[in-house]
């Protein structure tokens, strides 16, 4: 028996990929400033630091871009991802984007005034970032179970109902101009929302007369944990069940470099005719054309043929299939993560495995520089790195509740020889775990500090 269901694709192209020695990882971390962002990709060797961009393309996707139509305006290509765009997700109009912040950008810059609230059940950072940019207050509003941990809740991702329906009565329709949800949660985890939640959230925002926009970068694992877990869903096909739940929604805004399984592209579709014009003039004056966006003719045909391969049903369960096994692999250690595993990612508690190491000296920091130093593996630390601030009012630092190192999966990219390789090389850390020391920053920027900062070991 198989531990999870076979790659359903053979290789016919490699890259091939290098493990330096001990003493090359060492140097190579040390003149990181031992942040694992800034090491050179090469000296990796096996990198889960995001599945963003970073899946393989199928034959159908290169044969694809060797048709690309790089006409300025009108392409054929731009067609070919209309038709694609038409099936799938029933938008009436669309413009591609060079990546999903692109279209979080034009759909905050035409619709959010300053000091407007836009709830969601937990935005992304790019899309908290694009609305505060405009002046807005994004707002999650995710259910309580998605901070416990260890709660196995099948679709943690969800919005409270209740919460949305008070916040809505309390700030005013006038001050909201649209609501979003973001399909998996990505910032809670991967973690899917039920349909059940999804048409709620739809009737609650259309019976105050709100637009209701999804976050899509990861449509099809979330469409494909609702076949697997919500009654009545079984029997259905991920694209019909994708299908109905963009039924329920306005527009979208998407990052193609997830369920879209291309290097670099995103998308912004909607239903309103006289908002679509606004968005078309942003897009000329940000991206380009509306009938490429920031995008070439053959990067629109690689994301028509991979919007369709993402909702392949012996391709989803390959895939869920790897978070699970990694997640049961690395549980075999004692070693806790969020239940349960996420569509794209596992998140490892940090703070679980390395308890004599205080927040204020990173234990999500130290795990991630042990399992580069063990095993050349680059994960992303989100724990206090990421998120501890001091207090505006007190100056007192603020950690957060977890601290966690996340391990995303690129798509149709490594084997599970790779996954074993990364859960052995964690689990032997996690046994001499007490031995382990924390970190300090010996540089910090003041925003977005995780990308840049440097480090010294204490
Ligand atoms: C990646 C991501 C984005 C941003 O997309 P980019 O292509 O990186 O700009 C937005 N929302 C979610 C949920 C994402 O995962």
């Amino acid at each position: 028996m198989p531990a999870y269901s076979p790659e359903p694709f053979r290789i016919k192209v490699v890259e091939p990929i290098r493990l330096p020695s001990p003493e090359q990882r060492k140097a190579a971390i040390r003149a990181a400033g031992y942040n694992p962002f800034a090491l050179k990709a090469e000296d990796i060797f096996v990198d889960l630091l995001t599945d963003s961009g970073t899946g393989a393309m199928s034959h159908y996707q290169w044969a694809a871009i060797m048709q690309g139509d790089e006409s300025y305006a009108g392409a054929r290509s731009y067609y070919r991802l209309a038709e694609a765009i038409d099936d799938i997700m029933g938008f009436r109009f669309f413009v591609p984007t060079h990546q999903g912040r692109a279209a979080e950008n034009i759909l905050s810059a035409v619709l959010v005034k300053p000091g407007q609230y836009v709830p969601s059940n937990m935005h992304f950072d790019t899309t908290d970032a694009n609305i505060r940019a405009r002046g807005g207050k994004p707002v999650n509003l995710v259910i309580d179970e998605a901070f416990e941990p260890q709660n196995p809740h099948p679709f943690k991702g969800n919005m409270d109902i209740a919460k949305l329906k008070t916040f809505i009565e309390r700030v005013g329709v006038e001050n909201i101009p649209f609501g979003m949800v973001t399909v998996t949660n990505n910032a809670g985890g991967g973690q899917p929302l039920s349909m059940e939640n999804i048409r709620a959230i739809a009737d609650t925002y259309h019976g105050y007369g709100l637009p209701f926009y999804i976050d899509a970068a990861r449509y099809a694992e979330n469409a494909y944990f609702i076949k697997l877990r919500e009654p009545g869903y079984a029997q259905k096909t991920v694209k019909e069940i994708a299908r109905e739940m963009f039924s329920y929604a306005d527009g979208m805004t998407m990052s193609a470099k997830k369920d879209a399984i291309v290097n670099i592209g995103g998308l912004l579709c909607l239903n309103n005719e006289e908002v679509f014009q606004r968005v078309k003039n942003e897009l000329i004056l940000r991206e380009g054309f509306p009938t490429y966006g920031g995008l070439a003719g053959r990067d629109l045909e690689a994301m028509a043929v991979g919007l369709y391969e993402a909702l392949e049903e012996d391709y989803l369960a390959n895939r869920l299939g790897q978070t699970a096994y990694l997640s049961a692999r690395l549980k075999e250690y004692g070693i806790q993560m969020i239940e349960p595993p996420g569509g794209h990612a596992i998140y490892i508690d940090a703070g679980h495995m390395l308890p004599h190491i205080p927040q204020a000296e990173f234990p999500g920091q130290a795990l991630s520089v042990e399992m580069y130093l063990g095993g050349a593996i680059r994960g992303c630390e989100i724990g206090s790195v990421m998120f501890a601030h001091p207090d505006p009012d007190t100056g007192e630092m603020v950690y957060p509740k977890l601290e966690l190192v996340r391990l995303a999966i690129p798509r149709r990219t490594y084997t599970q020889s790779h996954l074993d390789y990364v859960a052995n090389t964690i689990g032997e850390i996690s046994q001499r775990g007490s031995q382990l020391r924390g970190y300090k920053f010996t540089y910090a920027p003041e925003l977005l500090r995780h990308f840049t900062a440097r480090f010294g070991p204490l």
